[in-house]
């Protein structure tokens, strides 16, 4: 099979970007982390020091370049990987991210990057962005849960992670996202719920390989 495009949508710290990229190396598909893209345009936001609540300040992704491949993510052809997992980038993403202007661009950049066999993982994946997806995920885990995981990557990057203050954070994105008035936070229909609290990550990857040569097999 020559195209195959999974789904992945979920709440933050649900362990899509890692799952994924878990997949995507042993089935051979191309990973593509939308959320990278999302945290890219804010870490430009916040070098141009533009009022991120204005959208008409939002005019720059015209002219962006944003690649995300091999788990990397390049901002204007200089990797950005780690600067886009900092405390800042990540508080403001939800802010960036509701906005028409950054969303139109956003969505175009990774429907043109869905073909062959690809994995792409977001929050609208399966709602707006690929409706047509031959599998779609949703994952989902406890918002305390999601935060211990989230602590310990951080902390794996070297980047600052108090469990009281991820939770908190956690849950302030999952309400924005959730709540916005574009592409919000959803499940498709047609999406498999999978609640990943009481699983290993090793479980999550095989139960979605099942799903994926399930599918495949038709
Ligand atoms: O997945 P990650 O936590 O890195 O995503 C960062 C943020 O990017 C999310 O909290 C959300 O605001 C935004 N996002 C989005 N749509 C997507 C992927 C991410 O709005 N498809």
């Amino acid at each position: 099979m020559d195209s195959f495009v999974v789904a992945i949508d979920g709440p933050a710290g649900s362990g899509k970007s890692s799952i994924s990229s878990i997949i995507a190396n042993k089935l051979g598909f191309t990973h593509i982390d939308t959320g990278a893209m999302y945290r890219a345009v804010t870490l430009e936001a916040l070098r141009l020091n533009i009022d991120l609540n204005d959208e008409s300040n939002y005019k720059f992704v015209d002219n962006i370049k944003i690649i995300n491949k091999l788990g990397k993510t390049y901002l204007n052809g200089k990797d950005v990987s780690k600067e886009i997992r900092e405390k800042e980038v990540t508080n403001n993403v939800s802010t960036v991210s509701k906005f028409k202007t950054v969303r139109e661009k956003m969505v175009d950049f990774q429907r043109a990057s869905a073909k062959g066999l690809v994995l792409m993982d977001g929050r609208d994946i399966g709602t707006v962005v690929l409706p047509f997806a031959d599998l779609k995920i949703f994952l989902t885990a406890s918002a305390e849960c999601r935060a211990k995981r989230r602590c310990l990557q951080n902390k794996e990057m070297g980047i600052e992670a108090d469990y009281d203050v991820i939770l908190e954070e956690i849950k302030a994105r999952d309400y924005k996202d959730s709540h916005r008035q574009i592409s919000p936070l959803k499940k498709a229909d047609d999406a498999i719920l999978l609640d990943t609290s009481d699983m290993t990550i090793d479980e999550v990857v095989n139960k979605i390989i099942y799903l994926i040569n399930e599918k495949m097999r038709g």
